[in-house]
């Protein structure tokens, strides 16, 4: 198999590293001896969704999100069937907002949303900034395990830094709880959103290098909507482990 991952507004949508993500997904697939190519996609370029594998769009600040939301809404129909089919996609912070019903900027201004995802979001007065540490909930824990990964986590360590408060409404799912930081809202603990194969997280740094579990999942997904059976082979992964549980232990200790 060939592993089609689409990184949408790399020009815009690339903060604190972003772009780790794609390398890590990436080299994970490869260093399994899985072919992958990686399609960059901005404004006004052709996109097609029933070619791809896995969906990337990362953070941005509200001045970007202001410019691609015109193209991104001519894309809308396409994308959402291809949601609806259970396409992987992951959306950090600016690109987590752009999924939900709006995204209300501090002065008051609203920008559109996709709509899809049953979540939205409005600019507090305060910036939620800080190293974050989210358990993941029961339904990821136990998808987890499936993989046979060198050691299970069950949780994810990153970066967020987000004026926007992101409230989830009874259609989706939070991917877990913050154990420390303010994930989607500072207020009801909730971090990110899951809805069927799209995963909308705060967590920058870039989140995949250190989540090595969740960088997984997310090919295990794909691989699995394409018809592969097999399970993922193991990857050494100490690094990535040492990464993720120093940067945990230091997240949890000044707590
Ligand atoms: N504009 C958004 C906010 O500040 C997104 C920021 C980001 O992507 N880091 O809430």
């Amino acid at each position: 198999m060939k592993l089609n991952i689409c990184h949408l507004y790399p020009d815009l949508l690339d903060l604190y590293g972003d772009r780790g993500n794609i390398i890590t997904l990436t080299k994970r697939a490869q260093w399994r001896g899985i072919d992958t190519a990686v399609q960059r996609v901005s404004l006004g370029e052709p996109l097609d969704f029933a070619d791809m594998d896995i969906l990337f769009i990362g953070g941005g600040s509200d001045r970007e999100q202001n410019i691609l939301v015109e193209d991104l809404m001519k894309r809308k129909q396409e994308l959402r069937a291809a949601i609806e089919d259970g396409l992987v996609v992951l959306a950090i912070c600016g690109g987590y907002q752009l999924l939900g019903q709006y995204y209300q900027m501090g002065n008051g201004k609203k920008i559109p949303g996709l709509g899809f995802l049953d979540l939205w979001t409005e600019a507090g007065t305060k910036r939620l900034i800080g190293n974050v540490a989210v358990r993941l909930e029961k339904e990821l824990q136990a998808q987890g395990e499936q993989l046979e990964t060198a050691k299970r986590l069950n949780t994810l360590v990153g970066f967020e830094n987000h004026s926007g408060k992101t409230y989830l409404g009874a259609a989706v799912q939070e991917i877990g709880q913050v154990l420390h930081g303010n994930g989607n809202n500072g207020k009801d603990g909730s971090e990110g959103v899951r809805y069927k194969n799209v995963f909308g997280t705060y967590l920058h740094g870039p989140l995949l290098p250190k989540n090595p579990n969740f960088a997984d999942l997310l090919l295990s997904l794909a691989f699995k909507r394409s018809g592969q059976t097999e399970n993922l082979a193991p990857l050494e992964d100490q690094l990535e482990i040492l990464a993720h549980e120093t940067m945990l232990e230091r997240i949890l200790s000044v707590h």
